[in-house]
This record gives structure tokens, C-alpha cells and sequence, in this order.
């Protein structure tokens, strides 16, 4: 069911926590509020789920405005941190938990949208992390919720588990059609898992958009840095060229002259051998197998991080040359 937050305000103690955030869940879709620790998704959600009183706003499910409604009466299904799920019972009956009796064709459904049939019968040590996280997802989607809300559900798995259980996540919620918010301070869990991305700080949201328009064009130069990496140098724009420590850079933001900054993705410079006017020195690589990070200090005495494919014969202390590759994010002060 579509979601619709208006205008939620809220303080703890006289501190406002959340200003006026509104957001639009489409039905079957996936939002991820993504910002950093304290930014206030977590109470953002806990207000969608009815944990938490606004203290202005409204939240909408379906056509149903459900602000004044306890968490039982929203139809909400919550995927928690951790699984949480109750030690002394099955796989199947942790799932089954708020069924009526005899639903044991919708726990079976279940099990299999998350990928677990056949594991009804095991006790929840018997899974392994990511197995026990997808069982939570599963007792969420069972009573058919209106929406699942899912409160930065990757934490306690380790790097390489997260990448393979938000696949599954991802791919049983839109088996399932569900409409779902995660929150998240993990930009990469965010830009890979959402239809939606939207980008809180301070209390306030404040961008929206597909994860790759969001990635290209961030609104100012907090988002830019915060989703994915950036490269911030001081520059002056002048008749839609910004000059800076990588030369005259023709930049996309219109009418924006003055001093400011432009912001350059690793993966927007290009190192070659040759002299392009712009060189330096490699001062480290880093080596990820798919990729590495180049660390260049110029000439002018800036340093930069590259991104470039992990077979290039970069060594620390050659000379090289630096291009600009791709649309140019200026930022006024
Ligand atoms: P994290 O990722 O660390 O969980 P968050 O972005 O989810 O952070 P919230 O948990 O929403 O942030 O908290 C936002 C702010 O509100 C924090 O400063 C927190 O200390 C405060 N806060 C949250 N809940 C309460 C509460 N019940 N009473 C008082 N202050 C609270």
C-alpha cells in the first residue's frame, strides 16, 4: 500500500529531532532513508510504525490515515536489527506467530519468498545469521502487511554476509509486492537496494530521487559526500567554467558564478602516462581486485583518489597525468 508521511515534526526534550519530513512510498516500492547516526530515521520510522507519537504531521497507509493508531491497528510488518526470533520455537512457528491457527500454507509461502522452504522444522541456532534475518523477514510478510518497515536490518551480519542477504531481502520483498522502508546509514546498502533514495540530515530530508540521479546530482555538497566518495576542491566559476587545482572544468550548474567548490567522483579521473597539463606524483595504490584506489599528488600540491581498474601498472612514485572525465558538480559557498 502506498505510504505517505506529511510534514512529521518531532522533539525529545525541547531538541527537535525531525522538521517537517514528508515522504511518498509508491505502493511496491522500496524508499531506503539513508543519513548518518543520530540523523532521526529511526524515529521517523518508529512514527510510521506507531511507536512514536508525532508531534505534528501525518502518517498515511493505504487511504487510511493512521497517526492516532497503535502499532497492531497500522498493519505494519517490522524486520528488527537483529531477528529476534523466539529461541524455543521452529523456524515455522516463529513465522506462523501472528497467524490465525491453521495457516501453515502462508508460512510455507513465506519460507519460500525468502528462499528457506523446507526449513520450517529447524530451531532458530540452527540458522546461520543471514538465514535468521531472512526467517524475520518471512514472520514480517506473513500477516500480509500494508507495509514492512525495516530498521537497518544488515548490522549485525558481517561485510561479506550483508551483500549476499540484502540481495535475497530485496528480491522477497518484490516477489511479495511489498510496499517497504529501510533505514539505513549504509549509502551503499541504500544506492543498491532502493528504488528510492532518500537522504536525511539533521532532522530534515533532504534529497529524493533514484539512487542514480541522486549519486550524479546531489543537491548540495553533504549529500555529495556522503553518498559515495568525493573529491572537494575549492574553485571559482566563471561563464559555466569552473577553475581549479584540475584546471578550467566546464561545470553544469547554471548561473553559478563565484567562488564555491566542485565535487569529482574517483571514478571521474582518467591517469595516463602522458603530460596533460595537469600531473603529479602516485603516492599510494590500493588494491581491491576489480578495482584499486590511486592516491595522486599533483603538482599544485592537492591530493586526489582515483578510481581505476585494478590491472593498470601504477606503482607509488611514478609521474603522471591527470584528466577529467564526465559532468561536473559545482557548488557555490
Ligand atoms: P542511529 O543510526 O544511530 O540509530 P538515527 O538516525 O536512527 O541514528 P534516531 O535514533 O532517530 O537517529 O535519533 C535521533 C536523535 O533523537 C538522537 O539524537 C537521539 O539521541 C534522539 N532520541 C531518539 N529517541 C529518543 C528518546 N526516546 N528520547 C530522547 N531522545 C531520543
Amino acid at each position: 500500500m502506498k505510504v505517505t508521511v506529511t510534514e512529521v515534526t518531532k522533539s525529545f526534550g525541547g531538541t527537535p529531532v525531525l522538521i517537517g519530513c514528508s515522504l511518498v512510498v509508491e505502493e511496491g516500492q522500496l524508499v531506503a532513508v539513508l543519513g548518518p547516526s543520530g540523523c532521526g530515521k529511526t524515529t521517523l520510522l518508529r512514527i510510521v510504525a506507531g511507536f512514536e507519537r508525532a508531534d505534528a504531521g501525518a502518517v498515511t497507509i493505504g487511504d487510511r490515515v493512521v497517526t492516532g493508531l497503535p502499532p497492531e491497528k497500522r498493519g505494519v510488518g517490522i524486520v528488527p536489527q537483529e531477528a529476534a526470533l523466539f529461541p524455543h520455537l521452529t523456524v515455522a512457528r516463529n513465522v506462523g506467530f501472528g497467524l490465525p491457527r491453521g495457516s501453515r500454507d502462508r508460512v510455507a509461502e513465506c519460507l519460500e519468498l525468502v528462499g528457506l522452504a523446507g526449513f520450517g522444522e529447524r530451531m532458530p541456532h540452527e540458522l546461520s545469521g543471514g538465514q535468521q534475518q531472512r526467517v524475520a523477514l518471512a514472520r514480517a510478510l506473513a500477516p500480509k502487511p500494508g507495509v514492512v518497515l525495516l530498521d537497518e536490518p544488515f548490522n549485525a551480519l558481517d561485510r561479506s554476509l550483508r551483500v549476499s542477504v540484502r540481495d535475497d531481502v530485496r528480491a522477497a520483498l518484490k516477489r511479495a509486492g511489498a510496499t517497504a522502508v529501510l533505514v539505513t546509514h549504509d549509502q551503499e546498502e541504500a544506492l543498491s537496494m532502493a528504488d528510492t533514495v532518500a537522504v536525511m540530515r539533521e532532522g530534515r530530508i533532504v534529497q529524493k530521487g533514484t539512487p542514480a540521479s541522486v549519486y550524479a546530482a546531489p543537491h548540495d555538497l553533504g549529500v555529495a559526500t556522503f553518498i559515495g566518495e568525493a573529491v572537494v576542491l575549492q574553485a571559482h566559476a566563471a561563464g559555466g567554467i569552473a577553475s581549479c587545482a584540475l584546471g578550467d572544468l566546464p561545470h553544469h550548474a547554471n548561473g553559478a558564478d563565484g567562488p564555491g567548490h566542485v565535487a569529482l567522483r574517483p571514478e571521474q579521473f582518467e591517469l595516463s602516462e602522458r603530460d596533460t597539463g595537469v600531473n603529479g606524483r602516485v603516492e599510494r595504490v590500493e588494491f581491491f581486485g576489480h578495482d584499486a584506489a590511486v592516491t595522486v599528488r599533483l603538482d599544485s600540491g592537492t591530493t586526489i583518489r582515483a578510481r581505476t581498474r585494478g590491472d593498470m601498472p601504477y606503482r607509488p612514485g611514478k609521474r603522471i597525468g591527470v584528466t577529467v572525465q564526465g559532468k561536473i558538480l559545482f557548488y557555490p559557498v
